[in-house]
Protein backbone atom coordinates (compact mmCIF):
# COMPACT_ATOMS: atom_id res chain seq x y z
CA UNK A 1 0.00 0.00 0.00
CA UNK A 2 1.23 3.31 -0.98
CA UNK A 3 3.01 5.40 1.84
CA UNK A 4 -0.04 8.33 3.18
CA UNK A 5 2.93 10.60 4.95
CA UNK A 6 6.21 10.63 4.23
CA UNK A 7 7.79 9.29 7.57
CA UNK A 8 9.03 6.25 8.91
CA UNK A 9 6.51 4.17 11.04
CA UNK A 10 7.98 1.13 13.43
CA UNK A 11 5.51 1.42 16.39
CA UNK A 12 3.31 -1.32 14.57
CA UNK A 13 3.07 -2.92 18.28
CA UNK A 14 1.08 -0.01 18.87
CA UNK A 15 -0.81 0.20 15.88
CA UNK A 16 -0.92 0.23 12.26
CA UNK A 17 -1.79 1.39 9.12
CA UNK A 18 -5.16 -0.38 7.34
CA UNK A 19 -5.00 -2.83 4.63
CA UNK A 20 -5.80 -1.81 1.05
CA UNK A 21 -8.42 -4.14 0.63
CA UNK A 22 -9.47 -3.37 4.36
CA UNK A 23 -10.45 -0.01 4.08
CA UNK A 24 -12.34 -0.45 0.13
CA UNK A 25 -14.74 -3.34 1.81
CA UNK A 26 -15.58 -0.45 4.34
CA UNK A 27 -16.45 2.44 2.11
CA UNK A 28 -19.91 0.60 1.03
CA UNK A 29 -21.11 0.72 4.59
CA UNK A 30 -19.84 4.00 5.64
CA UNK A 31 -21.57 5.70 2.75
CA UNK A 32 -24.83 4.42 1.02
CA UNK A 33 -25.26 0.69 2.46
CA UNK A 34 -25.97 2.14 6.09
CA UNK A 35 -28.81 0.14 7.78
CA UNK A 36 -28.98 -1.15 11.01
CA UNK A 37 -28.34 -4.98 10.39
CA UNK A 38 -30.92 -5.82 13.43
CA UNK A 39 -33.70 -4.49 11.27
CA UNK A 40 -36.12 -6.99 9.83
CA UNK A 41 -36.20 -4.83 6.42
CA UNK A 42 -34.65 -5.55 3.46
CA UNK A 43 -32.37 -2.64 3.66
CA UNK A 44 -30.58 -4.64 6.51
CA UNK A 45 -30.25 -7.68 4.80
CA UNK A 46 -26.81 -6.94 3.12
CA UNK A 47 -25.73 -5.64 6.78
CA UNK A 48 -26.94 -8.99 8.33
CA UNK A 49 -25.44 -11.28 5.66
CA UNK A 50 -22.09 -9.41 5.61
CA UNK A 51 -21.87 -9.95 9.56
CA UNK A 52 -22.47 -13.56 8.98
CA UNK A 53 -20.04 -13.90 6.28
CA UNK A 54 -17.31 -11.72 8.57
CA UNK A 55 -17.68 -14.05 11.48
CA UNK A 56 -16.99 -16.95 9.44
CA UNK A 57 -14.05 -15.84 8.03
CA UNK A 58 -12.51 -14.49 11.17
CA UNK A 59 -13.82 -17.98 12.90
CA UNK A 60 -11.73 -19.99 10.24
CA UNK A 61 -8.68 -17.49 10.73
CA UNK A 62 -8.11 -19.16 14.55
CA UNK A 63 -10.00 -22.47 13.80
CA UNK A 64 -12.74 -21.62 15.79
CA UNK A 65 -17.21 -21.98 15.11
CA UNK A 66 -18.39 -19.00 13.77
CA UNK A 67 -21.28 -19.00 16.87
CA UNK A 68 -17.60 -18.81 19.24
CA UNK A 69 -16.58 -15.16 17.51
CA UNK A 70 -18.27 -12.20 19.46
CA UNK A 71 -17.51 -8.87 18.19
CA UNK A 72 -16.53 -5.68 20.72
CA UNK A 73 -14.68 -2.26 20.48
CA UNK A 74 -11.55 -3.59 20.75
CA UNK A 75 -8.76 -5.52 22.93
CA UNK A 76 -9.49 -3.40 26.10
CA UNK A 77 -13.28 -4.75 25.88
CA UNK A 78 -12.63 -8.25 25.33
CA UNK A 79 -9.89 -8.29 28.18
CA UNK A 80 -12.10 -6.52 30.68
CA UNK A 81 -15.26 -8.95 29.68
CA UNK A 82 -12.94 -12.48 29.78
CA UNK A 83 -11.28 -11.01 33.62
CA UNK A 84 -14.60 -9.66 35.05
CA UNK A 85 -17.03 -12.02 33.95
CA UNK A 86 -14.80 -14.91 32.90
CA UNK A 87 -13.96 -14.75 36.65
CA UNK A 88 -17.96 -15.32 37.96
CA UNK A 89 -17.96 -18.74 35.93
CA UNK A 90 -15.88 -20.72 38.89
CA UNK A 91 -15.41 -18.38 41.87
CA UNK A 92 -12.41 -18.75 43.39
CA UNK A 93 -9.07 -16.93 42.68
CA UNK A 94 -7.68 -15.16 39.20
CA UNK A 95 -4.61 -16.20 38.09
CA UNK A 96 -2.43 -13.93 35.67
CA UNK A 97 1.29 -12.79 34.80
CA UNK A 98 3.26 -10.01 35.74
CA UNK A 99 3.84 -9.39 32.08
CA UNK A 100 0.45 -9.00 30.98
CA UNK A 101 -0.83 -5.59 29.01
CA UNK A 102 -2.74 -3.09 32.02
CA UNK A 103 -6.29 -3.92 30.00
CA UNK A 104 -5.76 -7.17 32.08
CA UNK A 105 -4.02 -5.65 34.70
CA UNK A 106 -6.26 -3.14 35.66
CA UNK A 107 -9.11 -5.20 34.94
CA UNK A 108 -7.70 -7.66 37.65
CA UNK A 109 -7.15 -4.56 39.99
CA UNK A 110 -11.25 -3.85 39.44
CA UNK A 111 -12.03 -7.56 40.38
CA UNK A 112 -9.74 -7.42 43.52
CA UNK A 113 -11.92 -4.72 45.15
CA UNK A 114 -14.60 -7.12 44.89
CA UNK A 115 -12.77 -9.28 47.27
CA UNK A 116 -10.68 -11.56 44.30
CA UNK A 117 -7.85 -12.50 44.90
CA UNK A 118 -4.91 -12.20 42.15
CA UNK A 119 -1.79 -14.06 41.62
CA UNK A 120 1.22 -13.13 39.57
CA UNK A 121 2.81 -15.63 37.35
CA UNK A 122 6.64 -14.42 37.07
CA UNK A 123 8.69 -14.78 34.05
CA UNK A 124 12.51 -15.27 33.51
CA UNK A 125 14.72 -12.99 32.51
CA UNK A 126 13.50 -13.64 28.26
CA UNK A 127 10.17 -12.71 29.42
CA UNK A 128 8.68 -16.43 29.27
CA UNK A 129 6.39 -17.65 32.38
CA UNK A 130 7.92 -20.19 34.37
CA UNK A 131 5.94 -23.02 34.06
CA UNK A 132 7.05 -24.12 37.64
CA UNK A 133 5.92 -21.42 39.43
CA UNK A 134 2.94 -21.73 37.34
CA UNK A 135 2.50 -25.24 38.41
CA UNK A 136 2.80 -23.75 41.93
CA UNK A 137 0.22 -20.93 41.52
CA UNK A 138 -2.52 -22.15 39.73
CA UNK A 139 -4.17 -24.49 42.19
CA UNK A 140 -7.68 -26.36 42.83
CA UNK A 141 -9.15 -22.88 44.01
CA UNK A 142 -8.34 -20.89 41.05
CA UNK A 143 -11.25 -19.81 39.16
CA UNK A 144 -9.63 -17.50 36.23
CA UNK A 145 -6.31 -17.77 34.61
CA UNK A 146 -5.35 -15.37 32.07
CA UNK A 147 -1.90 -15.11 29.94
CA UNK A 148 -1.46 -12.95 27.44
CA UNK A 149 -0.20 -15.23 23.91
CA UNK A 150 2.46 -12.30 23.08
CA UNK A 151 3.71 -9.87 25.26
CA UNK A 152 3.10 -6.10 23.65
CA UNK A 153 7.00 -4.72 24.84
CA UNK A 154 9.27 -7.41 24.46
CA UNK A 155 7.64 -10.07 21.81
CA UNK A 156 7.78 -13.08 23.68
CA UNK A 157 5.35 -15.86 22.90
CA UNK A 158 4.26 -17.71 25.55
CA UNK A 159 3.84 -21.41 26.33
CA UNK A 160 -0.31 -21.51 25.82
CA UNK A 161 -0.72 -24.84 25.38
CA UNK A 162 0.53 -26.00 28.46
CA UNK A 163 -0.78 -23.26 30.85
CA UNK A 164 -4.07 -23.60 29.22
CA UNK A 165 -3.80 -27.46 30.14
CA UNK A 166 -2.78 -26.41 33.48
CA UNK A 167 -5.66 -24.50 33.90
CA UNK A 168 -8.03 -27.07 32.89
CA UNK A 169 -6.21 -29.78 35.19
CA UNK A 170 -7.60 -27.85 37.80
CA UNK A 171 -10.80 -27.07 36.75
CA UNK A 172 -10.01 -23.34 35.93
CA UNK A 173 -11.75 -21.46 32.75
CA UNK A 174 -8.40 -19.65 30.55
CA UNK A 175 -8.26 -16.52 28.78
CA UNK A 176 -5.38 -15.57 26.64
CA UNK A 177 -4.57 -11.93 25.62
CA UNK A 178 -3.71 -12.65 21.85
CA UNK A 179 -4.27 -9.48 20.68
CA UNK A 180 -0.22 -8.91 19.72
CA UNK A 181 -0.96 -12.52 18.49
CA UNK A 182 -3.52 -12.62 15.96
CA UNK A 183 -2.92 -11.57 12.53
CA UNK A 184 1.31 -12.29 13.13
CA UNK A 185 1.18 -16.21 13.86
CA UNK A 186 -0.97 -19.00 13.35
CA UNK A 187 -3.55 -19.42 16.38
CA UNK A 188 -5.71 -22.50 16.25
CA UNK A 189 -8.25 -22.35 19.42
CA UNK A 190 -8.83 -26.12 19.27
CA UNK A 191 -5.33 -27.12 19.35
CA UNK A 192 -4.62 -24.42 22.21
CA UNK A 193 -7.68 -25.55 24.03
CA UNK A 194 -8.01 -22.04 25.33
CA UNK A 195 -11.67 -21.09 26.50
CA UNK A 196 -11.40 -17.67 25.92
CA UNK A 197 -9.26 -15.29 23.36
CA UNK A 198 -9.19 -11.63 22.86
CA UNK A 199 -8.54 -9.86 19.39
CA UNK A 200 -7.94 -5.77 18.37
CA UNK A 201 -8.42 -5.23 14.40
CA UNK A 202 -5.96 -2.44 14.31
CA UNK A 203 -2.78 -4.66 15.63
CA UNK A 204 -3.45 -6.65 12.46
CA UNK A 205 -4.11 -3.92 9.65
CA UNK A 206 -7.41 -3.48 10.57
CA UNK A 207 -9.63 -0.87 12.02
CA UNK A 208 -9.79 0.56 15.27
CA UNK A 209 -12.45 0.30 17.86
CA UNK A 210 -13.09 -3.67 16.68
CA UNK A 211 -12.01 -6.51 18.06
CA UNK A 212 -13.95 -9.79 18.98
CA UNK A 213 -13.59 -12.03 22.17
CA UNK A 214 -13.61 -15.82 21.14
CA UNK A 215 -16.10 -18.08 23.74
CA UNK A 216 -15.83 -21.53 23.27
CA UNK A 217 -19.16 -23.16 22.97
CA UNK A 218 -20.00 -24.68 26.82
CA UNK A 219 -18.37 -21.70 28.50
CA UNK A 220 -20.71 -19.93 30.23
CA UNK A 221 -19.97 -16.76 30.78
CA UNK A 222 -22.41 -13.82 31.13
CA UNK A 223 -22.53 -10.50 28.79
CA UNK A 224 -20.69 -7.44 30.07
CA UNK A 225 -22.21 -4.88 27.82
CA UNK A 226 -26.13 -4.94 28.73
CA UNK A 227 -28.59 -3.72 26.38
CA UNK A 228 -30.31 -4.76 22.52
CA UNK A 229 -30.58 -8.06 21.55
CA UNK A 230 -27.22 -8.15 19.42
CA UNK A 231 -24.54 -10.60 19.59
CA UNK A 232 -27.04 -13.58 20.74
CA UNK A 233 -27.86 -10.96 23.69
CA UNK A 234 -24.17 -11.71 25.15
CA UNK A 235 -23.09 -8.08 23.34
CA UNK A 236 -25.05 -5.29 23.27
CA UNK A 237 -24.76 -2.48 21.28
CA UNK A 238 -25.40 -1.75 16.84
CA UNK A 239 -22.93 -4.18 15.72
CA UNK A 240 -20.11 -1.50 14.07
CA UNK A 241 -20.91 -3.27 10.31
CA UNK A 242 -17.73 -1.36 8.02
CA UNK A 243 -15.53 -1.99 10.50
CA UNK A 244 -16.11 -5.85 11.36
CA UNK A 245 -16.32 -6.29 7.68
CA UNK A 246 -12.85 -4.77 7.70
CA UNK A 247 -11.38 -6.32 10.28
CA UNK A 248 -12.50 -9.90 8.81
CA UNK A 249 -10.82 -8.72 5.17
CA UNK A 250 -7.82 -7.69 7.29
CA UNK A 251 -7.34 -10.20 9.49
CA UNK A 252 -7.74 -12.82 6.27
CA UNK A 253 -5.06 -11.05 3.89
CA UNK A 254 -2.53 -11.37 6.91
CA UNK A 255 -3.35 -14.89 7.66
CA UNK A 256 -2.64 -15.64 3.48
CA UNK A 257 0.72 -13.35 3.42
CA UNK A 258 2.06 -14.05 7.04
CA UNK A 259 4.95 -16.33 6.00
CA UNK A 260 6.23 -14.32 3.76
CA UNK A 261 6.02 -11.62 6.31
CA UNK A 262 7.34 -13.68 8.64
CA UNK A 263 10.97 -14.12 6.73
CA UNK A 264 11.01 -10.20 5.81
CA UNK A 265 10.47 -9.12 8.84
CA UNK A 266 13.11 -11.82 10.21
CA UNK A 267 15.75 -10.46 7.58
CA UNK A 268 15.08 -6.54 9.02
CA UNK A 269 15.53 -7.47 12.15
CA UNK A 270 18.60 -9.49 11.64
CA UNK A 271 19.96 -6.24 9.48
CA UNK A 272 19.20 -3.65 12.38
CA UNK A 273 20.90 -5.74 15.28
CA UNK A 274 24.36 -6.46 13.08
CA UNK A 275 24.28 -2.66 12.47
CA UNK A 276 24.06 -1.72 15.93
CA UNK A 277 26.50 -4.87 16.74
CA UNK A 278 29.09 -3.40 14.42
CA UNK A 279 29.19 0.32 15.88
CA UNK A 280 30.88 -0.68 19.58
CA UNK A 281 27.33 0.48 21.23
CA UNK A 282 26.55 -1.08 24.47
CA UNK A 283 23.38 -2.74 24.30
CA UNK A 284 20.83 -5.73 24.97
CA UNK A 285 18.19 -7.44 23.40
CA UNK A 286 15.10 -8.39 25.28
CA UNK A 287 12.71 -10.76 24.69
CA UNK A 288 12.96 -14.58 24.13
CA UNK A 289 13.77 -16.23 20.29
CA UNK A 290 10.44 -17.22 20.27
CA UNK A 291 8.17 -14.29 19.61
CA UNK A 292 6.26 -11.99 17.78
CA UNK A 293 8.08 -10.97 14.05
CA UNK A 294 9.25 -7.49 13.57
CA UNK A 295 9.36 -6.58 17.39
CA UNK A 296 12.55 -6.16 18.42
CA UNK A 297 13.24 -4.70 22.11
CA UNK A 298 16.59 -3.26 22.97
CA UNK A 299 18.36 -1.55 25.58
CA UNK A 300 21.20 0.64 25.56
CA UNK A 301 23.32 1.36 28.85
CA UNK A 302 23.19 4.79 30.03
CA UNK A 303 21.20 6.03 28.42
CA UNK A 304 17.62 7.04 28.07
CA UNK A 305 15.16 5.73 25.53
CA UNK A 306 12.73 8.61 26.20
CA UNK A 307 15.55 10.82 24.35
CA UNK A 308 15.90 8.46 21.47
CA UNK A 309 12.27 8.35 20.90
CA UNK A 310 12.17 12.48 20.26
CA UNK A 311 15.24 12.82 18.75
CA UNK A 312 13.95 9.71 16.21
CA UNK A 313 10.89 11.58 15.60
CA UNK A 314 12.60 14.98 14.82
CA UNK A 315 14.53 12.79 11.91
CA UNK A 316 10.50 11.49 11.23
CA UNK A 317 10.88 8.19 12.47
CA UNK A 318 7.93 6.68 15.21
CA UNK A 319 9.41 4.14 17.42
CA UNK A 320 8.25 3.40 20.65
CA UNK A 321 9.83 3.56 24.70
CA UNK A 322 8.06 0.61 26.75
CA UNK A 323 4.72 0.00 25.99
CA UNK A 324 3.16 2.92 23.81
CA UNK A 325 -0.43 1.97 25.05
CA UNK A 326 0.66 3.33 28.26
CA UNK A 327 2.80 6.83 26.92
CA UNK A 328 1.51 8.77 29.92
CA UNK A 329 3.79 7.00 32.47
CA UNK A 330 7.05 7.39 31.52
CA UNK A 331 8.87 5.46 33.97
CA UNK A 332 10.49 1.91 33.53
CA UNK A 333 7.65 0.00 32.69
CA UNK A 334 6.38 -3.41 34.52
CA UNK A 335 8.01 -5.60 31.71
CA UNK A 336 11.28 -4.74 31.70
CA UNK A 337 11.08 -4.71 35.33
CA UNK A 338 9.89 -8.07 35.34
CA UNK A 339 12.98 -9.19 33.22
CA UNK A 340 15.22 -7.94 35.13
CA UNK A 341 16.55 -5.46 32.84
CA UNK A 342 20.18 -4.01 34.73
CA UNK A 343 19.48 -0.80 36.02
CA UNK A 344 22.21 0.70 33.87
CA UNK A 345 20.08 -0.65 30.73
CA UNK A 346 16.59 -0.36 31.90
CA UNK A 347 16.06 3.45 30.82
CA UNK A 348 17.65 3.28 27.54
CA UNK A 349 15.08 1.00 26.34
CA UNK A 350 13.12 1.49 23.30
CA UNK A 351 10.85 -1.13 21.10
CA UNK A 352 10.90 -1.20 17.29
CA UNK A 353 7.68 -2.75 15.78
CA UNK A 354 8.07 -3.69 12.13
CA UNK A 355 4.98 -4.50 9.89
CA UNK A 356 4.17 -5.73 6.51
CA UNK A 357 4.32 -2.23 4.62
CA UNK A 358 8.13 -1.70 5.79
CA UNK A 359 10.58 -1.81 3.34
CA UNK A 360 14.76 -2.28 3.22
CA UNK A 361 15.28 1.15 2.53
CA UNK A 362 12.98 2.76 5.47
CA UNK A 363 14.75 -0.12 7.41
CA UNK A 364 18.28 0.86 6.41
CA UNK A 365 17.35 4.97 7.33
CA UNK A 366 16.04 3.53 10.97
CA UNK A 367 18.55 1.84 11.93
CA UNK A 368 21.73 4.36 10.67
CA UNK A 369 19.38 7.17 12.49
CA UNK A 370 19.35 4.86 15.40
CA UNK A 371 23.45 4.72 15.58
CA UNK A 372 24.01 8.37 14.94
CA UNK A 373 20.91 9.48 17.98
CA UNK A 374 22.80 6.98 20.38
CA UNK A 375 26.49 7.72 19.25
CA UNK A 376 25.63 11.50 20.39
N1 LIG B 1 -3.69 -6.23 24.99
C1 LIG B 1 -2.47 -6.06 24.43
C2 LIG B 1 -1.43 -7.12 24.58
C3 LIG B 1 -2.19 -4.89 23.71
O1 LIG B 1 -0.99 -4.73 23.16
C4 LIG B 1 -3.20 -3.90 23.60
C5 LIG B 1 -2.91 -2.61 22.93
O2 LIG B 1 -1.76 -2.24 22.79
C6 LIG B 1 -4.46 -4.14 24.18
C7 LIG B 1 -4.66 -5.31 24.87
C8 LIG B 1 -5.58 -3.17 24.05
O3 LIG B 1 -6.15 -3.25 22.76
P1 LIG B 1 -7.06 -2.09 22.16
O4 LIG B 1 -6.14 -1.00 21.75
O5 LIG B 1 -7.74 -2.70 20.97
O6 LIG B 1 -8.04 -1.70 23.19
Amino acid sequence: MERIIDMIYADNAATTQIDKDAFEAMIPFLTNEYGNASQPYSFATREKKVLKDARKIIAECINADPEEIYFTSGGTESDNWAIKMGNRIRGGNVVTSEIEHHAVLNACDAIKKDGVEIKYLSVDRTGVIDIDNARNIIDKNTGLVSVMMANNEIGSIQPIKELSKMARDKGAIFHTDAVQAVGHIPIDVKDLNVDLLSASGHKFNGPKGIGFLYVKKGVNIDPYMNGGAQEKRMRAGTENVASIVAMAVALRNNIQSMEEHKLKLKKYENMILESISNSNIDFIVNGNENKIPGNISISFRNMEGEVILHRMDIMGISISTGSACDSVNTQISHVIKAINVPDDFAEGTIRISLGKYNNIDEVKLLVASLIKVVKN
